[in-house]
């Protein structure tokens, strides 16, 4: 076994605190990953604090992981020590089912092994990248170019293939008019990949409190939705709109912004439902849609998009010692954009 420093939470409500978790022997396929970045994605939360199922403590969260190779198992073809390299949201999948083969893994008809919550085929409980090593079969395992800083790589792992995926699967592109809702760590993302397709991108945030950042990331128009006027306006507007709010928001109130035939793709994963009238979506052909992360291939290929159009996240690199606090400022809608932990400050116990 391999001992990891890690940052625990040990109950649904608790602080983090320093702990150690075992990563196993590698296998012939397996490579051990240096951790030097993880990054904090609102999920983190959900998933921490129950709200999407019970949880056994204590959890180590983390599906955004940017580290270099350290050591390759026996077999092992497509990495090699010192290579820069990340990890998203799943670390393994049956491989063999119709959307395996498919490079869907996300979508695993035998059901995706989380980073982290979950239990792998080893049945080991899996902890995410809040540490300082993990384990990692290398076929899910993505390269990061040479010209991504491995800080701002780490949530491209999941905030960049989440908002990715659904903007390739529904065509934003030249002509296209692409509404974001909610500027957080996704919302961001998907204003900046939306313009790098060429997509005219609107922002519908719930103030204007950062009306001049969504500008600067690359939309042309920013709502606030705190005001009915904009729903009046923007009415019958947009070809895709992209929901990354994390809470429950009036699904109607979004579908009559679409055009004839457009699709509202949900990203956001409160835990209460979201209620949908017929209305809303017969009148103009509309289709209410969802969207999970994107397979181990797509990721690559947003990589490689990210590096050849010079999309970044924006980040706030933190120390091990501030996960409490960055959670605190995201539940208050109060990230620019997305926390990243330097894991070289975890410390050891
Ligand atoms: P985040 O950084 O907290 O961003 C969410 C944004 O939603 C906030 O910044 C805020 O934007 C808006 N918002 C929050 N509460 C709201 C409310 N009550 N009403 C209206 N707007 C509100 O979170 P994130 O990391 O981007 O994740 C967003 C959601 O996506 C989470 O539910 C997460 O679990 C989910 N997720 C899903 C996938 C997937 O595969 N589908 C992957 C990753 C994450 P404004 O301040 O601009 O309004
Ligand atoms: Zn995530
Ligand atoms: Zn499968």
């Amino acid at each position: 076994m391999i001992t990891a420093h890690a940052r625990a939470t040990f109950s649904s409500d608790g602080p983090f605190k320093l702990t150690t978790i075992e990563r196993r022997d590698l296998q012939a396929h397996d490579v051990l990953i240096e951790i030097q970045y993880a990054g904090i994605c609102h999920s983190d939360i959900h998933t921490a604090r129950g709200e999407w199922g019970p949880i056994n403590y204590p959890l180590v969260p983390g599906h955004e992981i940017a580290g270099i190779v350290t050591e390759v198992g026996s077999q092992v073809t497509k990495y090699a020590v010192g290579d820069r390299v990340g990890v998203g949201c799943m670390v393994d999948s049956c491989r063999e089912c119709d959307n395996c083969r498919k490079g869907e893994e996300q979508y695993c008809l035998n059901g995706m092994t989380g980073t982290y919550a979950a239990v792998d085929k080893y049945g080991q409980y899996t902890q995410g990248g809040y540490s300082t090593h993990i384990v990692v079969t290398e076929d899910f395992v993505v390269r990061i170019p040479d010209n991504i800083e491995l800080d701002a790589a780490a949530p491209l792992l999941c905030a960049g293939i989440t908002t990715y995926s659904p903007l390739r699967h529904w065509g934003a592109a030249p002509g296209k008019k692409v509404a974001v809702v909610g500027l957080g760590g996704l919302g961001h993302m998907a204003v900046k990949l939306a313009h790098a397709m060429g997509a005219d991108v609107t922002v519908l945030s719930q103030t204007l409190k950062k009306k001049e950042d969504g500008l600067r990331l690359g939309a042309s128009s920013y709502y606030a939705t705190s005001d009915p006027k904009t729903f009046e306006k923007l009415a019958g507007s947009f070809d895709l709109i992209v929901n990354t709010v994390s809470a429950k928001i009036d699904m109607n109130a979004y579908l009559s912004l679409l055009a004839l035939d457009g699709t509202l793709v949900n990203v956001g994963a409160p835990p209460e439902p979201l209620s949908v009238n017929a209305f809303s979506l017969i009148g103009q052909r509309r289709s209410f849609a969802g969207s999970m992360i994107g397979g181990i291939r797509e990721t690559q290929e947003m990589l490689d998009f990210c590096a050849e159009h010079h999309v970044a996240p924006e980040i706030e690199v933190i120390s091990a010692d501030q996960i409490d606090q960055a959670w605190k400022r995201i539940l208050a809608s109060d990230v620019r954009y997305r926390f990243v932990i330097d894991i070289s400050t975890m410390g050891n116990e």
